[in-house]
């Protein structure tokens, strides 16, 4: 359980498989979000047909509610929400110091007011696996401290809490069936990010994640961490970029070493009317579409654009009808599935070059006037 073998590499992109307990899971892949123990606007039946093996749930969504106790008494998270496969939980700690408006962090944990009630609450590294063991996911997450990525005396002070609260996540962890990945901080700092990722591999966990990436700092800062990335953390286990979604950040992700990624941007934006195509965004309530005959993106297979033309998903947006969401979710969660398994054929056919030129000559960034909005403001988990 939780062997990590990988099949190919193709330039500095890897093809592997890592193994859990509901199932393997072939790497490049990319988690849906399932904030509250659902990937709005789809069933798991729909994620199922659409390819997903991998979803993601939020600790401090389900800690406050429904309670992870609750979620262990009815059976588990897999068994709650009715998702036969891998699953996968954050540590609460990103939702803590992003959404939480008062917040205490000491050297022993947090404390924090619920974003619901405005009650108190504390989580410690303990507390963050006890909630994990719980809901009682295939892969969970040491607790983490995810700072400001510019401010160099605050990820020094950071670091030295993340590397301490991951060694106490170990020691707290107590079931066999569950991996828990270590995260690697630091910033935009080469030194800082390569001191993390010793150190957490000198604690020895079946897999690392890359946390604090895609918070505010350039892509061309994010890719140099990822390099860093690449170069410090062991070649045999699974790396996983948190909260990168954009089909170009993935291709990019993917080259640097990267094997596992989550994001809300598909069904975020999918919520917002917008689809992502493989030449860029469309907000489908804009009124050129008001009568456009074509699909959402010719030559898409999903259910949405094998059915369905622009005008009607417009005339959904415009008449605000729950349909709209569930079509646009069901079409940007196919175009990112169906990106990552190209990639890992290309991977294996030794083709990852031509097939990520190819794609980035084609497709229009987000970078830019409306480019904030894609990875950055919208890559929150
Ligand atoms: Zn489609």
């Amino acid at each position: 359980m939780f062997e990590f073998t990988l099949q190919a590499q193709s330039g500095r992109a890897r093809a592997g498989t890592f193994s859990t307990p509901h199932g393997d899971l072939l790497t490049p892949v990319f988690a849906p979000v399932g904030t509250a123990a659902t990937v709005k606007a789809l069933t798991p039946a729909q994620l199922h047909d659409l390819g997903a093996t991998l979803v993601l749930s939020n600790t401090y969504h389900l800690y406050l509610r429904p309670g992870d106790e609750l979620v262990r008494d009815l059976g588990g998270l897999h068994q709650f929400m009715q998702w036969p496969g891998p699953l996968l939980t954050d540590s609460g700690g990103f939702q803590v110091f992003s959404l939480s408006d008062t917040r205490k962090i000491d050297a022993d944990g947090v404390t924090f007011k619920s974003h619901i009630d405005g009650s108190l609450h504390r989580f410690t590294p303990e507390k963050s696996i006890l909630i994990q063991e719980n809901l009682r996911p295939d892969i969970i997450m040491a607790f983490d401290e995810c700072p400001p990525p510019l401010d160099r005396a605050y990820n020094e002070i950071a670091l030295a809490r993340t590397h301490a609260w991951a060694a106490r996540c170990l020691a707290a962890k107590t079931r066999p069936d569950q991996a828990l990945f270590g995260i690697a901080q630091g910033g935009i700092f080469p030194d800082l990010r390569a001191q993390s990722a010793r150190r957490l591999a000198s604690l020895g966990f079946p897999g690392y994640a890359i946390g604090g990436l895609a918070v505010g700092e350039t892509k061309a800062e994010m890719h140099a961490m990822l390099d860093v990335m690449d170069a410090e953390l062991p070649a045999h286990k699974p790396r996983y970029l948190m909260g990168v979604g954009s089909p170009e950040d993935l291709v990019n992700s993917v080259a640097r070493g990267v094997d596992i990624f989550d994001c809300v941007l598909p069904t975020r934006l999918a919520r917002n009317h917008a689809a992502l195509t493989r030449t860029g965004r469309l907000n489908l309530k804009n009124a050129p579409f008001a009568r456009d005959p074509l699909p959402v993106e010719p030559g898409c297979a999903c259910y949405c654009c094998v059915h369905f033309t622009r005008a009607y998903v417009r005339h959904l947006v415009v008449a605000n009808e729950i349909l709209a969401a569930v079509l646009l979710t069901l079409h940007n969660v196919h175009l990112l599935l169906t990106l990552m398994r190209e990639m890992r054929a290309a991977i294996l056919a030794g083709t990852f070059a031509a097939y990520a030129s190819d794609f980035l000559s084609t497709y229009r960034g987000t970078q830019g006037t409306d480019g904030t909005l894609g990875t950055q403001a919208l890559s929150a988990r």
